[in-house]
């Protein structure tokens, strides 16, 4: 059944696992965060997390098929095993390419999940009503370090309240955090330049994870 891997947690110790649905429109990320998770989910890819779109015909109609069968609303997740922005430069950037199709009925919504400051397409698509983007931030030590990269945090934080302020639902993800010495005061100075900018609609927290095979590669 659809969700029978990530139940519900019952336990206050459980692993909480929203239940989200993948749009698999391209592959992989050109961040390379050390953490990545991508890693292992690719690790018998060739090109590893190399960047590879699927064509947008295919992805078209499997968008169109989904928004006109499935009546109960859904959000589906564009940046589980890619970043969703990372299209913006082809000839037909993906953001534009995909909002439309959602812009066209009201009862789904395509989620961005991205550590990208590339929002310029994103800007030029006026009233946006079925679409969230949610920003990928650290504490700045550990985005230094680890995110080596991927946009500072101070670009990926204006980036997110320039869409905000155009109209975007906007979350933040804090994921991983880690627990580096002084983590109280970095991510403490984290959350106030956040909230100096905007507020997000909602902010998500996730633990330092990992499969053994991304841990080993
Ligand atoms: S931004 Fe996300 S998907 Fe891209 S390399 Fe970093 S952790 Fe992986």
């Amino acid at each position: 059944k659809r969700f029978d891997k990530t139940p519900y947690p019952v336990k206050p110790t459980d692993v909480v696992c929203p239940h989200f649905l993948e749009l698999k429109w391209a592959y992989g990320c050109p961040f390379d965060c050390s953490w990545c998770y991508l890693k292992g989910t690719f690790r018998f890819r060739p090109e590893g997390i190399e960047p590879a779109y699927k064509p947008l015909k295919k992805v078209k109609l499997h968008v169109e098929t989904f928004v006109h069968e499935v009546k109960t609303p859904e959000i589906l997740n564009t940046g589980e095993i890619a970043d969703s922005l990372m299209g913006e430069n082809e000839d037909c950037p993906f953001s534009k390419f995909i909002v439309s199709l959602f812009e066209e009925q009201n009862r789904h919504k395509v989620l961005f999940v991205t550590k990208s400051t590339n929002v310029r397409n994103l800007l030029e698509i006026a009233s946006p009503r079925q679409v969230i983007v949610s920003f990928s931030l650290n504490a700045k030590p550990v985005a230094e370090k680890w995110e080596k990269k991927a946009p500072s945090v101070g670009k990926r934080i204006e980036a997110a309240r320039k869409l905000s302020e155009a109209g975007y639902e906007v979350r933040i993800r804090i994921d991983p955090m880690v627990p580096i010495e002084e983590w109280r005061e970095s991510y403490i100075e984290l959350i106030d330049e956040i909230f100096l900018k905007s507020i997000p609609e909602r902010i998500t927290l996730g633990s330092l994870r990992g499969l053994q095979s991304t841990i080993n590669g």
